[in-house]
């Protein structure tokens, strides 16, 4: 009896010691991660007192700029790859159909998100009470509305695509003085000139990927070569291996990503104000954000992930630890990008043909967190200056609060830059923005990380919607290797993938 009883215990004990192996293998690298914020954290306030001086700080935080270096230089060759190799493998049908779904699914989220916002910023009213005097002064460029709009179609189509590798193009106002006729407005019989003086919209540029045109030609490229059916193999083979090349050096840069990450969390604790100082409207409307950030993040798009799949959300969140810590750590959701790729493949298991189509794109214009913080910054704002709204302002916000996420570059503070749009439709002063700037890198990472969590639930969503067509192809691929002796090499890849990914689901 006694000897069955040890060797049971014995066995138990085996199992569980395997298990933990097992457990601590599987999640080695979110663990690491996590120990890296916490350690991060205790780093900076264990520095703080020491008053390290801003050349200090900067030198300090150089492990953490090396991550956002080498996970911004691999942004560029896996966006174009990833579109090009993702819309390629689908029938121009199967990836209309799929994009279709995503844009929906980005407009639904994106508009929830924007009234979540108004709604939190209508019931707490940050913005009531005596006005707190700016935190800092910031230089903030005006750019109208209009022009806004219009740049961001602009940047669609960049004329130059090497171009579009490091810039983009920017509306900037140039003043000119012009001569007019103005004979036959003041109905006069001898000609008369007038000498005016008018700001004019000329063409500008500011730095950074233009990810938008990039995203538009890959995907138009993609399309292209698809129905080039066998013409088109060796390019699709190029892109395909392309894409393989980067996620392999994503799978080694990960490695560093915590200690990156680490740095990157220190250096902000050491080097910002001391949090004690805002109080007051500032405080409030902080909270308000992030109250915003936790309903849409934690239970809205969870709720719409639960109710078209049927999954648990939070085990699929569970696979995507890394991606937020990272989001939250570089404040930029491209940069994130690589990593959110890993986590969607890797642990959640999304097909490839998805996550290759869906997350560029999300990742360049479905900012659900940046909508939100854009609304409810812009009301804060009028709060602050006793300016009431009415329901067409508020509309206006909404919509140029959804424009300004989807032209926000995922870039740290990108929104702050474009909250002007929002601020200069309601005739808001942009000068204002220097109110909320104290806070903005704390809430730019919150906002990052719920971008982050939209387009990778949004993953998920339109791979559950798009099993039927994704199934029939693999179906026809199928049929297609039986009756041609000789597979091409992507045909290979993607029903090893669906096969994996079927495996997977089984073991699950
Ligand atoms: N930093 C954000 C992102 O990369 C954009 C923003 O500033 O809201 O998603």
């Amino acid at each position: 009896m006694e000897r069955r009883a040890s060797s049971m215990r014995e066995r138990m004990s085996s199992i569980s010691r395997e298990s933990v192996k097992a457990f601590l293998r599987r999640n080695l690298f979110v663990l690491f991660t996590i120990a890296a914020v916490a350690l991060g954290v205790i780093l900076g306030f264990a520095l703080r007192p020491h008053n390290l001086s801003l050349r200090e700080i900067k030198y300090f935080a150089f492990p953490g700029e090396l991550l956002m270096r080498m996970l911004q230089m691999l942004v560029l060759p896996l966006i174009v790859s990833s579109l090009v190799t993702g819309i390629s493998a689908l029938d121009s049908k199967a990836s209309s159909k799929m994009g279709m779904r995503a844009v929906v699914y980005y407009m639904v989220t994106t508009l929830t998100a924007v009234f979540i916002g108004i709604v939190m910023v209508m019931i707490i009213r940050p913005g009531k009470g005596s006005r707190d005097s700016p935190m800092t002064s910031g230089n903030i460029e005006p750019v109208q509305a209009a022009d806004a709009f219009l740049d961001l179609i602009r940047n669609m189509f960049p004329p130059n695509l090497v171009e579009a590798c490091f810039k983009q193009y920017k509306t900037v106002y140039k003043k000119i003085v012009h001569t007019r006729n103005v004979t036959v407005a003041l109905n006069l019989t001898d000609s008369l000139n007038e000498t005016v003086e008018e700001t004019v919209p000329v063409s500008g540029a500011s730095g950074g990927v233009n990810a938008l045109g990039l995203v538009v030609f890959s995907m138009c490229f993609g399309l292209v070569i698809g129905n080039m059916k066998q013409q088109g193999q060796a390019l699709r083979d190029f892109f395909d291996c392309l894409n393989e090349a980067i996620m392999r050096l994503v799978a080694i840069i990960i490695w560093y990503a915590p200690v990156g990450i680490l740095f990157l969390i220190a250096g902000k604790i050491v080097e910002m104000k001391d949090l004690a100082q805002v109080g007051g409207q500032l405080g409030m409307y902080t909270v308000t954000v992030i109250v915003g950030l936790l309903i849409h993040g934690l239970f809205v798009l969870p709720l719409l992930y639960f109710l078209v799949t049927r999954k648990n959300p939070y085990s699929f969140i569970g696979g995507l630890l890394q991606a937020l810590i990272t989001a939250l750590g570089t404040s930029s959701s491209s940069a994130t990008l690589p990593i959110t790729f890993r986590c969607l493949e890797e642990n959640n298991h999304v097909d490839k043909r998805v996550t290759r189509f869906v997350l560029p794109v999300g990742a360049t214009i479905n900012m659900d967190g940046t909508a939100l913080y854009e609304a409810v910054a812009a009301i804060f704002i009028a709060q602050v200056n006793n300016m009431d709204l009415n329901f067409g302002q508020i509309l206006t916000i909404s919509i140029t609060a959804t424009a300004a996420s989807i032209g926000a570059a995922g870039i740290p503070q990108a929104g702050l830059v474009t909250m002007v749009i929002v601020l200069t439709s309601v005739g808001l002063p942009t000068d204002d923005i220097t109110l909320i700037i104290a806070v903005d890198w704390f809430l730019d990472r919150l906002r990052t990380t719920t971008n982050v969590l939209g387009d990778s639930l949004g993953a998920g969503i339109v791979e559950h919607l798009s099993r039927g067509e994704l199934q029939s192809q693999d179906a026809e691929l199928g049929n297609s290797v039986i009756e041609e002796n000789e597979k091409p090499y992507q045909l290979i890849c993607q029903e090893n993938d669906s096969l994996k990914h079927r495996n997977s689901e089984t073991t699950m």
